[in-house]
């Protein structure tokens, strides 16, 4: 009996320690990160990289969309989900905003030269939504890089309206009183009520890749199309995200959806990669999935 009640108090103390010790290196790996993040932020080290959105009728490029990365001096290329849910925590994510719409309004001015008709995406966050910052820096860029405001969109997703609804509202006005247009992101996923849609009066709706993939695994369209219908009777341009398979794209063509981005066309890219002549092989549906990010 003494000896079960020592290797019990053995075990329980090691699980002590142990969960003291994981508890300590959570922090300290956090605190790290947040460090690191300032410091990414103070030295421009977070860019965008850009996704195509392709015409599902004609296949060519129609906008881009703007995705976060973090070219860390150590680490490499970094996707979203190794900062933003840090940067939301602390409040950092404002500052994001900020460099990603730097560089993206001078590099919409760019390409408008060949392509006068592109537009380009960038997503907010709750934080945008509910401390407007980046509006007075999107104007001012908007105006000294002489882009149509109306190739700005601005995608926001639903859970995002949750929080202040009345505060949401007015920086949505503010922004179409800039000329933006404004995108409901992975439409489907999020909790709230359809008449967010009458009220929000999105341009664009961009539908959750889940749907997408719900088709391809079992066949049943039934979301998908009806969220297809919805859209498009509200006259939004109707979005696909996700799309892999030449399979999903010709099930896209049949349902009438408008647009599409998805690896099958093409992954996110650094604009380097995209000048140094990847855009006109886009514009087939082509097989450069090589180009990764
Ligand atoms: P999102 O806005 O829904 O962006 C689409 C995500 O789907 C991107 O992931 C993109 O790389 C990925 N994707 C595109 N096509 C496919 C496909 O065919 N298959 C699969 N499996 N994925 C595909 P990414 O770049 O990792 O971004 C993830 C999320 O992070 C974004 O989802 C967005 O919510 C957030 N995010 C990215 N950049 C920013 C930013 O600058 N600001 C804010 N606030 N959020 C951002
Ligand atoms: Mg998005
Ligand atoms: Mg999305
Ligand atoms: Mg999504």
């Amino acid at each position: 009996a003494d000896m079960a009640l020592f290797k019990a108090r053995a075990a329980s103390g090691a699980e002590l320690i142990y969960f003291d010790e994981g508890l300590k290196s959570e922090q300290r790996y956090r605190f790290n990160l947040e460090q690191s993040i300032i410091q990414g932020l103070d030295e421009k080290q977070f860019v965008a990289a850009y996704q195509p959105i392709f015409s599902v009728k004609e296949g060519r490029i129609v906008g881009f969309e703007a995705l976060a990365r973090w070219q860390h001096p150590e680490r490499g290329l970094l996707g979203p989900g190794e900062f933003i849910p840090l940067m939301e925590e602390r409040g950092l994510i404002s500052r994001l905003t900020d460099q990603i719409i730097s560089c993206v309004v001078p590099k919409l001015a760019d390409w408008q030269v060949l392509h006068p008709d592109l537009f380009m995406s960038l997503n907010l966050s709750a934080w945008d939504i509910q401390k407007p910052l980046f509006i007075d820096n999107l104007a001012l860029l908007i105006h000294k890089y002489q882009v149509q405001p109306g190739k700005i969109v601005l995608e926001i997703t639903e859970s995002l309206l949750l929080a202040d609804w009345l505060k949401a509202f007015q920086v949505l006005e503010a922004l179409r009183a800039l000329g933006a247009e404004l995108a409901l992101d992975d439409f489907g996923t999020g909790y709230s009520s359809l008449s967010y849609l009458q009220r929000i009066n999105a341009d664009k709706l961009k539908i959750d890749r889940s749907f997408i993939e719900h088709w391809s695994q079992t066949g049943d369209a039934r979301l998908l199309r009806t969220m297809v219908q919805l859209g498009q009777s509200m006259k939004m341009t109707v979005i696909a995200e996700g799309v892999e398979r030449k399979e999903e794209l010709a099930f896209l063509q049949e349902l009438g959806c408008d647009q599409y981005q998805g690896f099958l066309s093409a992954r996110p890219m650094l604009s380097e990669q995209i000048e140094a002549g990847g855009w006109h092989s886009m514009n087939a549906i082509p097989d450069h999935t090589d180009e990764l990010l």
